[in-house]
């Protein structure tokens, strides 16, 4: 945690923020802090600064804040994510949050196992968790978007074209017919498949929409893997 989060209802009516639960013991144990100490904070969605620590009570702490710095850019992306398995779509969500993703489109795909749809980590309380875990992370405020398109072929046909306009848009495919390119540092749409990757129908979808089919070199990443490395390269 590189930064703590503070929600609405962390303040109290003189302006105060009290800590208690995981961040309380994190700032004990972690940072081990003592009162008269400085540590940073943020606010969901606001602006980033410091906390003063006033007090320790049994089971909170006390905080004087000051938030007055603006959270980093985010990099202009669109990620449309074939749903991964429940495990890695918290490893996911909180590595999309820590690099600053601005929209995350979580797709049905054919090679997306049903059940993954039903699984309790889409709730949308579990999916901010784990966001705000990676804010904490990357040191950031602002949690990305979050849409689940649970049907492939409206998405793309009709929705997509609104989201992608404006944008270059990629679908990274093993075998696509040009390298993925380098510092792009522009506005990107990108599509990443499941892990038996996106069937031939699905990347011809894509490219009737403009997408065009880029490989990250012979060797086959994990999906959380092929989100990071995509977007380091992608953004410079
Ligand atoms: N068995 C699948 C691999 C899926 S890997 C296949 O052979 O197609 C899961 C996803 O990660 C892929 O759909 C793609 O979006 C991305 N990915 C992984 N390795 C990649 C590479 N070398 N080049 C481009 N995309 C890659």
């Amino acid at each position: 945690m590189n930064l703590i989060l503070l929600e609405p209802e962390d303040f109290l009516p003189d302006g105060r923020a009290a800590l208690s639960g995981r961040r309380m013991k994190h700032v004990l144990e972690v940072q081990q802090a003592e009162p008269g100490q400085t540590l940073r904070l943020g606010q969901v969605n606001g602006l980033m600064g410091e906390g003063l620590l006033l007090v320790r009570e049994p089971d909170r702490l006390l905080f004087e804040v000051s938030l007055n710095m603006p959270p980093p850019p985010r990099l202009p992306v669109t990620l449309l994510l074939a749903l991964p398995r429940p495990k890695m779509l918290k490893r996911i969500l909180q590595t999309v949050a820590t690099l600053g993703v601005q929209r995350l489109v979580l797709l049905n795909s054919y090679r997306v196992e049903k059940s993954f749809w039903d699984s309790p980590f889409l709730r949308s309380e579990a999916i901010r968790e784990e966001l705000v875990l990676g804010l904490e992370q990357g040191r950031d405020t602002v949690l990305p978007e979050v849409w689940l398109e649970k049907r492939f072929k409206p998405f793309v046909e009709d929705r997509l074209p609104g989201i992608s306009a404006g944008s270059r848009c990629l679908v990274a495919h093993p075998g696509g017919e040009s390298a993925c390119p380098v510092a792009v540092n522009a506005p990107l749409t990108l599509a990443i498949g499941p892990e038996g990757g996106f069937i031939p129908y699905e990347v011809d979808s894509l490219v009737c929409q403009g997408f065009e089919p880029v490989h990250l070199g012979p060797r086959i990443l994990r999906v959380e893997t092929a989100v990071t490395a995509l977007l380091s390269r992608l953004f410079v």
